[in-house]
């Protein structure tokens, strides 16, 4: 998706001054816009969607609210609730078995209540034979009718194992196909344990796996053929449906921003921004997805709408801080993070200068149910110098995104290790396992949580 803020700054010597807030009508776009009207300035949102190969389109509010975290969130939800109900008989629920599933229903349900908020992406997959034809993408699966049946979802990124979690849940024989690592830029220990979660809970996973061709067969399957990268070897396998989920670019293009002198960068063709967001072109600025190096997330897009806004129209001088944004990836075992992974601490500050704390915990109500727990997993990373900087923390297990929310305002105040531990817990809560992680890495010890400690 893409869209670019303007302000026609005024002219020395002029007697007429004109401010102008041009926006798409993203997040980002309502937002900065809704702080630039507040202030009182004339506001024009101009929003275009662009149809997905499969010709989804959609109304006012941009990716968030159509085709992205709200019914992303609203069919991971169904899921979870087909768990709670499995669950249920374990605490005395007679519920009939097996459940069973109606896609129609929830797609509904969930369009509506997308509708009742609503006031581009191209994938590049031309090189894939019958990609575009018979594949779907993520804006059209949250507007699909039908249940997609068996599904082959191919992509690693959040959006790709959420969908496919999603899939699963509710019942459907979902496989990912990965050419490398999932979740790249997210801890990798946390991302193998939410892919191993999956895994044990149904989905199949092809890893170092690329897509080369896509037929319709007779009977209106799809019959996929990939090339298995070790070994070089080609394999097929048929689906009902075939979700691209390889990523977004945004459209910038066919906006011809270099005639106003706008850079992009050509590899992705992201607009290039500066501290205060400006572009190359000092009075046009960029904010949200569409720009380069910045987390695509929705609240980060809207927060720094805002800042931008005041800072043109309303004397403030904050600029967004784009450290230490929170997020949670929205797979069945959800995985909350804020700060620095494992890796980038090490990177950053070296192996010796770090100490990472973390627990394998039970949460209390998987044991009722005798639900696995073994991915139910939580690491803090820190400096290892008194009174020991937390850098990062991550936490998988029910609900992370509630858990994470709060501690990411003690990572912005600058927390220690120390002030985390002299927190109290709220007993019996998951949140708690993170004010009692007392095992480093480095000590080598168990790290299992086997009781109220
Ligand atoms: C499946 C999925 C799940 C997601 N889940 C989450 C989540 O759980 N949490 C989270 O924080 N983020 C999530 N995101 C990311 C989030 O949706 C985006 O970061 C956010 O929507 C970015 O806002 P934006 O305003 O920059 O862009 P967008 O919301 O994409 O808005 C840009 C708007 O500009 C319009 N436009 C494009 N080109 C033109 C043009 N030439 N002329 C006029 N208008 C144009 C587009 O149609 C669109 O309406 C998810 C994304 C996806 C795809």
């Amino acid at each position: 998706a893409m869209a670019a803020m303007a302000r026609a700054l005024p002219r020395p010597g002029r007697r007429f001054r004109w401010r102008i807030w041009a926006s798409a009508g993203g997040v980002r776009g309502a937002a900065g816009g809704a702080a630039a009207a507040q202030l009182g300035r004339k506001v024009a949102v101009v929003d275009y969607v662009e149809p997905s190969p499969r010709g989804t389109k959609w109304g006012l509010g941009g990716t968030c609210v159509n085709v992205g975290c709200i019914p992303k969130k609203l069919m991971h939800y169904a899921a979870l609730l087909g768990h709670m109900i499995q669950d249920a008989h374990h605490y005395g629920w007679e519920v009939a078995q097996p459940i069973q599933h109606d896609w129609k229903k929830m797609a509904e349900a969930v369009q509506n209540h997308v509708k009742s908020l609503n006031w581009g992406h191209r994938v590049q997959l031309q090189d894939i034979e019958g990609a575009l034809e018979y594949g779907i993408t993520s804006d059209d699966i949250f507007w699909l009718k039908e249940s997609p049946g068996k599904t082959l979802v191919v992509g690693a990124s959040y959006v790709a194992l959420e969908c496919a979690g999603f899939l699963t849940g509710i019942g459907l024989d979902t496989t990912v196909m990965m050419r490398s690592i999932p979740l790249r830029g997210f801890d990798q220990q946390m991302s193998s344990l939410v892919t191993e979660h999956m895994e044990s809970h149904g989905t199949q996973f092809l890893r170092g796996c690329t897509p080369s061709r896509i037929r319709k067969l007779p009977d209106g399957q799809l019959q996929v053929t990939w090339e298995d990268r070790l070994s070089g070897k080609e394999d097929m396998g048929t689906f009902d449906t075939v979700l691209w989920a390889i990523g977004r670019v945004p459209e910038t293009r066919s906006l011809n921003l270099e005639k106003a002198g706008v850079n992009t960068n050509p590899k992705n063709q992201k607009i290039l921004v500066d501290s205060q967001e400006a572009t190359s072109v000092p009075h046009i600025y960029a904010i949200g997805d569409v720009a380069e190096g910045r987390p695509e997330l929705t609240p980060t897009a809207i927060m720094a709408g805002r800042l931008l806004a005041q800072r043109l129209f309303g004397q403030s001088s904050d600029l967004m801080d784009y450290n230490n944004v929170p997020t949670t990836v929205f797979t069945p075992l959800e995985y909350g993070c804020v700060g620095l992974s494992e890796e980038q601490a090490v990177a950053r500050h070296g192996q010796e200068n770090i100490e990472v704390y973390h627990a394998y915990y039970k949460p209390l109500e998987f044991t009722v149910a005798e639900k696995d727990a073994s991915q139910c997993y939580i690491k803090m990373v820190c400096l290892r110098e008194p009174p020991q900087l937390v850098l990062g923390l991550h936490f998988l297990g029910p609900n992370a995104g509630e858990v994470t929310q709060g501690f990411a305002l003690g990572i912005k105040c600058g927390a220690s290790y120390a002030q985390v531990m002299r927190t109290v817990g709220i007993h019996p809560t998951c949140s708690e396992e993170v004010v009692k992680l007392r095992i480093s890495k480095r000590s080598g010890l168990d790290p299992t949580v086997t009781g109220c400690g």
